[in-house]
């Protein structure tokens, strides 16, 4: 048998267990301080590695062979959990999440523990590897961005890293299999927030006031004609208000109307033309009521483009580990947002999905449903990806 396919089953019960620990331990965004606890912990019992001290809170970076020359590749996990209360019974799923109201609906249990295995696996063979490795333990992927954190923070300075690779759970692909996109592969997000201004007034007499809930109602409907009418058909974008609120009594025009939303976009060109509608829409709207408005916006995560040079990589790598037909490459973008993409702003570097789905399973629970179980059948093969491409990389490019 294949030295890496021993080792990876040797660790292999540990690793699930571990996996399990996590999933009946989660903890939210910016909150993994047990979770990285826990990681760091188990780091430390490992030789040639260099576990270093966080760069921002509840991080975990650790570097593989720290004084070697040489090729370098960062491997990614994410390790926050999400407020859904978990539905899984402690009979069906007796490491159920014992936190009320968080759970691991992501599969992020499954990737930090897949990144700790896969650390385990190459730091008991880092004498024949001629380069470094670097494990990126990342907190805060769902709320505001531990990646574009970590960047900040100087993760590309602790070491040289010459490319950066992570996986994504994906309950829609059998284990077994994983799945890729070339080019862009996930969207870019931008979130507003807008305030209608009108004038208060009592509900018997509009003529005296300025209702912003009918401004509101307008400037949300024409909003929805932007997608459909200002941007090229053969482009993806959305607008999306996910909030809206206003009033108090039935019987009292208020003065303000709030509303929040999202925009998400492939190409920067479209999140342009979106902003720029977006302001003209709520503006000119309240003006043609009488009425003023504020848009405000805040840039959220860029897009994610993986690189073609470490998708072909990947994708090699899968097809000669998982057979032809293991490898798909023909995933469709996503309008979701992955913070992977600050990293592939800086170095080379690609995300692909793993496979979930049991193989007799014709579904399997979505992502951020509150019966997702990251299937533990999978951790072996994200460890053989990982510390293949490891493997591979560093003795191709050396
Ligand atoms: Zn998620
Ligand atoms: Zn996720």
């Amino acid at each position: 048998m294949d030295l890496l396919v021993q080792r990876i089953n040797e660790v292999l019960p540990e690793i699930t267990a571990f996996r399990r620990e996590l999933h009946a331990h989660p903890e939210l965004s910016r909150q993994e301080y047990e979770t990285s606890r826990r990681v760091r912990e188990r780091l430390a019992r490992l030789p040639h590695l260099k576990v270093l001290p966080p760069l921002g809170e509840t991080d975990v970076v650790a570097i593989l062979n720290p004084d070697r020359d040489g090729p370098c590749l960062a491997l990614r996990g994410d390790m926050d959990a999400l407020p859904i209360q978990e539905e899984a019974s402690h009979a069906a799923l007796p490491y159920r999440s014992q936190v009320d109201g968080v759970m691991h609906a992501c599969g992020h249990d499954g990737h930090t523990a897949n990144l700790l295995g896969t650390a385990k696996v190459l730091s008991g063979m880092a004498d024949q590897l001629p380069g470094r490795v670097v494990f990126v333990f990342q907190p805060d992927e769902e709320a505001t961005g531990g990646a574009g954190v970590l960047c900040r923070r100087g993760l590309f300075d602790v070491t040289r890293i010459d490319a950066i690779v992570a996986l994504h759970a994906w309950p829609q692909r059998p284990v077994g299999t994983i799945s890729m996109r070339y080019g862009l592969a996930q969207a870019a997000s931008t979130c507003f927030c807008l305030t209608v201004r009108g004038a208060g007034s009592h509900g018997a007499y509009p003529h005296r006031g300025i209702d912003p809930i009918v401004v509101a109602a307008h400037t949300l409907t024409a909003l929805q004609t932007i997608v459909s009418r200002s941007l090229d058909p053969v482009d993806a974008g959305v607008v999306t208000v996910g909030a809206i609120h206003a009033g108090t009594a039935q019987n009292v025009i208020p003065s303000e109307c709030a509303m929040k939303g999202t925009l998400r976009y492939l190409r920067p060109e479209v999140g342009a033309l979106l902003r720029e509608r977006v302001s003209e829409v709520v503006e000119n709207t309240a003006r043609a009521h009488r009425a003023t408005a504020v848009v405000e916006f805040e840039e959220g995560y860029p897009s994610l483009r993986n690189d073609e040079s470490i998708a072909r990589f990947v994708e090699r790598t899968g097809r000669d580990i998982l057979g032809e037909a293991g490898v798909s490459c023909d995933d469709p973008p996503s309008m979701g947002v992955e913070d992977f993409a600050y990293y592939t702003q800086r170095v080379p570097g690609m995300m692909f999905r793993l496979g979930v789905r049991p193989q007799d399973a014709d579904t399997y629970p979505p992502l951020h449903n509150p019966r997702f179980n990251f299937n533990d059948d999978a951790l072996p093969i994200g460890m053989r990806m990982f510390c293949e491409l490891a493997v591979r990389f560093l003795n191709d490019s050396k």
